[in-house]
């Protein structure tokens, strides 16, 4: 099984920014309302999620790290309507046959904590450890045993500023939860919660520029809701990596959508220029799949064009306000 776990863990895993991503998504699965984020050597050597969610019963956490165990869904019709970002059951026995993994839990009832080792993809015993109310996943070594792939890692600042990348479309998304980083045991980031609001929180992460020139977006129709910001044309900052598109809440990379925003500002943008937007797309669950990757960046929808459409009409109405 550890071989099969190593073969699907170069589809999830392929660099750090995407073992903090799978962690922090169950994090937030599992209702957390701050996750701490420690990482060393741009995460290559550990990266440590602690999270004060659900947690995980002492005899469910060899389940955890089993291949397709998730308790996230109980059939294949719950998959039409996902709510969890979470689904396939393979993230942490995929990290866990690829590093040194310590997974270590409480919840909030129970009296211990409890934790269990598996040693790339070797599973160990369940021990008793002392444990705050949620869950601590430590992931060192990354590719210890699997020496072709830690050959393609990179320097740890760049490993560095995909995760951080990551983090920021995140904390885009979801203000209510606070995300505290540390790099080499230094404090690198914290994006606090609670009186903050979205808007607060798009000038924490994209730079007072951009907040104060951007627009807010918000319309419904056909089922479909778009809200969000996008920068108005004179926002001379602007750059493909200020692009972040959310469908239900993920964070997902959409060529349809992304071309009709550009085209929405084709009439009122300089030649060249980037838009920058950060838009939230929702709809019926049962009208998007986003089981299409194992790692999950795209989604395909039921009525793709009729999608693309809604995005270009309300970006362009919201822009031709900017001409005067
Ligand atoms: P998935 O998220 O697709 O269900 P994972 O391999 O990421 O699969 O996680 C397996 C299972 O372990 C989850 O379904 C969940 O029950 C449990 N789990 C993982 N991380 C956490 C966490 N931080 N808090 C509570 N439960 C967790
Ligand atoms: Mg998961």
């Amino acid at each position: 099984d550890t071989l099969i776990n190593q073969i699907a863990a170069g589809e999830v895993v392929e660099r750090p920014a995407s073992v903090v991503k799978e962690l922090v998504e169950n994090a937030l699965d599992a209702g957390a309302r701050r996750v701490d984020i420690d990482l060393e050597e741009g995460g290559v050597r550990l990266i440590r999620i602690r999270d004060d969610g659900g947690g995980i019963a002492a005899e469910e956490l060899p389940l955890a790290v089993s291949r397709h165990a998730t308790s996230k869904i109980a059939s294949l019709d719950d998959l039409e309507a996902v709510a969890t970002l979470g689904f396939r059951g393979e993230a942490l026995p995929s990290i866990a046959s690829v590093s040194r993994f310590q997974l270590a839990s409480r919840r909030p009832g129970d009296e211990h904590g409890a934790a269990l080792q598996v040693d790339g993809g070797r599973v160990g015993e369940i021990v008793p450890k002392a444990h705050a109310p949620g869950t601590t996943v430590e992931v060192r070594d990354l590719f210890f045993n699997v020496p072709a792939r830690r050959k393609f890692l990179r320097a740890e600042r760049t490993e560095l500023g995909h995760i951080e990348e990551w983090l920021r479309s995140l904390a885009l998304a979801r203000p209510d939860v606070e995300l505290r980083v540390s790099h080499n045991g230094k404090p690198s980031r914290r994006y606090k919660a609670g009186d903050i609001d979205a808007a607060a929180r798009l000038a924490e992460t994209l730079g007072e520029d951009f907040a104060r020139s951007a627009l807010r977006i918000d319309h419904s129709g056909a089922g479909l809701r778009l809200h969000g910001w996008i920068a108005q044309p004179h926002y001379s900052r602007a750059s493909a990596d200020q692009q972040y598109l959310y469908v239900n809440g993920r964070s997902v990379r959409d060529r349809s959508v992304a071309h009709a925003v550009k085209l929405a500002y084709q009439d009122v943008l300089f030649h060249g220029r980037q838009p920058a937007y950060v838009l939230f797309l929702e709809l019926d669950p049962v009208r998007v799949d986003v089981n299409v990757h194992p790692a999950k960046h795209e989604v395909r929808f039921r009525d793709a064009r009729l999608i693309h459409d809604f995005v270009f009409r309300t970006l362009q109405e919201a822009l031709a306000h900017t001409r005067a």
